[in-house]
Order: C-alpha cells, then structure tokens, then sequence
C-alpha cells in the first residue's frame, strides 16, 4: 500500500522553517486558530480556482471525498489518465512519499499541460517553487508534462455585463525557472521526510522566517515567550534589527540599553512613552493640526468589499467597492453629534447608493476626517470616473478630506498604550479605552466578507440581525473618531469644555 509523507504544502512549510512542517505534522493541535478573515482568503481561493476549471470545460474532478484520503485521488486520477480523459481537475500524483495535487491537468495536442491557479494578480518565486514541487512529482510519477503553466488573475481586466473568463485570467509558463529549482528537491525532500522521523520537534529560534514568505500558523505558539509588547513592536523597525536585539536579551521598548541613537525621531518617542508612560506630544504641530480643523467636522467610518472575481459591469479584479458607511457630524466644538448612516442592498452594485447618500451626509462645507486617506482618495476618484456626472461633488469632496491618522503616523501624539501600533483599532484602544472592549469583538468580525458572503448567496444566518451589528459596528468607530479628537483636544485646551456644557 502506498504512503506519503509530504505534501506540495507541507513541503512548502518545510521549505519555510524545520519546526512549523514538524509541528503541522506531529502537534498540529498547537496551531493559531484559523480567523474569520483568514478563512475568507481561503473560501476565495478555491472560488477562483473553481472559476478557472471554466477555461477547460469539461472536465473531470478527481478529488477525493475528504482532504484525509488523497491516495484515492492518485488512483482516480491514473484510471482516469489510462480512459483517455483529457482534462482533470485536482489530478493528484505521488512519487517518493510526496503527495501533489494539481489544479487541472489537460491534454492538447504537444501532449500533458500542468495548470496550477493562484488568486493571486501576479506570479512570484514562492508560486514558482510550489509549481516546481508539483512538476517533479509529476515527471517523477510518469506522466511526461510538456508545460506547467501559473494561471492568475488580470488585474487590468474590467467586467462587462456578463464575466469574460479568457480575458479574466492570464496563463505563464514556468517551466524556465522550474528547471533551475528541480535539482535541488531530492535532496530537500530526503532532508524533510528524515526530520520528521525525529522523536522531538527541531529547537528552531523564532527568526525572520516566521513571516517571510507567510505568517506561521504557530506563532501563537513559538512566539509566546515574545513579551507582549517588545522590540517587534518598535513602529517602523526593520525586523532583522529587532531581531538582533531580541537575541542579546534587548526585548522590551524601555529596555535600559536600547540604543536610541540607531532609531528615529519617531521611534524615539515611542521610547520615551514607553519608558516614562506618559503620552508624548509635539505642541506645535498638535496645535496646527488642531486649530486647523475646519468645522463642521464629518467623521467617517466606511468599509468596502474587494472581490477577487469582479461582480459587477465595470469593476475590476480586488476594486474597493463601498457598501457601507456611518458619520458623526459635529457642526461647532463641543456640540452634540449628529448620526448617518447607510448600508447598501446586499443585491446588486452598492456604490451608486452609496455615494448618493453620502453626498447627502457629507453636505458641501467642512473636514471629513477619515482613518485611511488614500483609500478614501482612491475610492472617489474612482468613482468620478464611473460617475461622471457626480465628477464635481467628488471632487470637492476629495479636497475636503483630512488624515485622522497623520497626528499619530507623524508622533504628534504617541500614546504608550498604542504599544507601536499606528493602527485606528491601537490608536481607539489607547486614547478611547471605554470603547476598547468593544472594538476588540468588532475585530473578531469581519464584516465585509458578512456582506460578500451575503452578496454572493453564501450567507447563512439571521442578515438583520447582522445588518444590526454591522451598522451598530461602524457607528461605534465613527463616534470613536469623533472621541479622539475631543481627547487630544482636551490634552492641548484642559480647560475646553468638549461637551459644550
Ligand atoms: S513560529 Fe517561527 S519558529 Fe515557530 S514554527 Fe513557525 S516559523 Fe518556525
């Protein structure tokens, strides 16, 4: 009976680090959970690839009933070889106790092609190695392939009304650069099969390679030693530095022998709020950007899906598309707020309804501030060029955008419990901690893959209800913008008072 020991995947996280391709083998109930967004990355995926099969139709599906029985597919797929069917999905080969799937393998006239599929806009060199694992299992099992090819994703492709398949994905061969990498795998693959006879997992040292080409499934557990906020953490740091520190025992931010003179203006303020615990603020341009603020003041908290497959006429490949925004208007300092908000129809393209409603909440005077600039930016211009007629209030409201995030990206303002983060969430969390416990659940969600899900027919679950939580979602992250200018408001002006009593 035939047996495997590695997969193309489990040979990839071998390639990555020993212990994570040992761990996944022998302790894999030491893995991160799996997060909602995670999943989504993995749902898409497999949608694109499904979608792909269409650029062979016909086909075969060779893959077993569950993932455990890869073995059945092997013989599925060399009956399925020997009847003469030209095209399989999911052919899977074995050769030296490596197992390899293959999305669709077809028949032309120079004979076997291998097509693997990324979700991916472009090919890379990890993409490449994981064909080549697959071309040598292939070869190696019999089966003469005359190209692999990568098949991904145009991301210059525009939808019309119905989805045009060949002109939705691009195909390239590798086989140039597999030949480079085919004779180092032997070797590879020995080293890897012999590791895993090993009674004890390898002492692999955290290093560079727990993110580098992904982030390791068992961070959680190899990094749990890491204080919670530790040299990593340092904003802007480049890892390997961090890295060195870490290993001469150098592993916290107030760490007395950290060398400031190897950081910058920026990260040595995060230093100083670390070592004293007391927010860090540069007076003037605090004040500048304060004073600068033109009321009414718009906060605007909005969220887009990217769908890897285009849903709509017009839209391209991973195009933001808003579906739902929330917006506290302040008209005066200390005024009370007032509330919008609009979640699109989960049934058809959301922006125009989005966009109208915005307009309408926006008005025509005064800052909208907003957590992430250049998405917002891109977003609207965008949008001018599918709307030409709203081209003018788009661009006025384009210049009436301010940056949120800049007092913190610039370290106007660095709280020591922002830990480094120069996120919204570690900038909520720090200067709106009444609000954190909430922000924290809020991350646990991930709510435009709730409404892709929804979008797509895939949804299952009471939608009012999340409909609820979603609009109740943006509506405490816009509230929260609102908070924070108040508090570094009042850090500049004590005695303001921002609730207008
Ligand atoms: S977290 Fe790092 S050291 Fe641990 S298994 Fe993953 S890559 Fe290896």
């Amino acid at each position: 009976m035939p047996s495997y020991q590695l997969s193309k995947s489990t040979f990839m996280q071998g390639l990555q680090c020993d212990k994570r391709l040992y761990l996944y083998k022998h302790q894999r109930g030491l893995m991160d959970p799996i997060s909602t967004e995670q999943q989504a990355v993995f749902d898409r995926g497999k949608a694109v690839g499904k979608l792909a099969q269409q650029l062979f139709p016909g086909g075969i599906d060779a893959s077993p009933p569950h993932h455990f029985q890869m073995l059945e597919a092997v013989e599925t797929t060399r009956r399925l070889i020997e009847m003469g069917h030209p095209i399989i999905y999911e052919a899977t080969f074995l050769f030296e106790g490596v197992i390899a799937a293959l999305d669709i393998l077809v028949r032309n006239q120079a004979g076997w092609w291998g097509y693997e599929v990324k979700s991916s806009g472009k090919v890379n060199g990890t993409y490449i190695t994981d064909a080549a694992i697959q071309y040598y299992v292939i070869r190696g099992s019999g089966l003469m392939l005359q190209d692999m090819r990568l098949i991904h994703l145009n991301r210059d492709y525009v939808r019309g009304k119905d989805l045009e398949i060949r002109r939705l994905f691009v195909s390239q061969s590798v086989l140039e650069p597999i030949e480079k990498i085919l004779p180092l795998l032997p070797e590879e693959i020995a080293r890897q099969k012999a590791l895993l006879l090993s009674a004890e997992p390898p002492e692999t040292p955290i290093g560079l390679h727990c993110t580098d080409p992904y982030p390791c499934s068992f961070m959680g557990h190899c990094w749990k030693s890491v204080p919670a906020y530790s040299v990593f953490d340092i904003s802007g740091i480049q890892r390997y530095q961090a890295l060195k520190w870490y290993q001469k025992g150098i592993q916290t931010p107030d760490h007395p022998e950290l060398p400031l003179d190897q950081l910058n203006d920026k990260q040595q303020i995060q230093i100083a709020a670390a070592r004293s615990q007391t927010p860090q603020i540069q007076q003037p341009e605090l004040t500048a950007f304060v004073e600068n603020m033109e009321f009414p003041l718009h906060f605007l908290e909005f969220r887009c899906i990217n769908p890897a497959i285009p849903l709509f006429p017009g839209t391209r490949p991973y195009q933001n598309l808003p579906f739902l925004f929330s917006l506290h208007l302040q008209e005066k300092p200390g005024s009370a707020a007032q509330h919008f908000d609009f979640l699109a129809d989960p049934a058809a393209d959301p922006r125009q309804q989005w966009l109208e409603q915005l307009l309408l909440a926006v008005g025509t005077s005064g800052d909208i501030l907003v957590q992430d600039i250049r998405l917002c930016h891109k977003i609207l211009t965008d949008l001018q060029q599918t709307f030409p007629s709203l081209a003018p209030e788009l661009n006025q409201m384009i210049l009436r955008l301010k940056d949120l995030m800049m007092p913190f990206r610039e370290a106007w303002y660095y709280h020591p419990a922002m830990c480094g983060k120069i996120t919204p969430h570690s900038v909520f969390s720090a200067l709106v901690p009444e609000y954190a416990s909430y922000l924290e659940n809020s991350q646990k969600v991930h709510l435009p893959t709730l409404f892709l899900q929804k979008l797509s027919g895939t949804f299952t679950g009471d939608w009012e209800k999340a409909c609820r939580d979603i609009k109740q979602d943006a509506e405490v992250h816009s509230f929260a913008m609102l908070k924070i200018i108040e508090k570094i408001t009042l850090n500049l002006y004590p005695s303001v008072d921002v609730n207008g009593q």
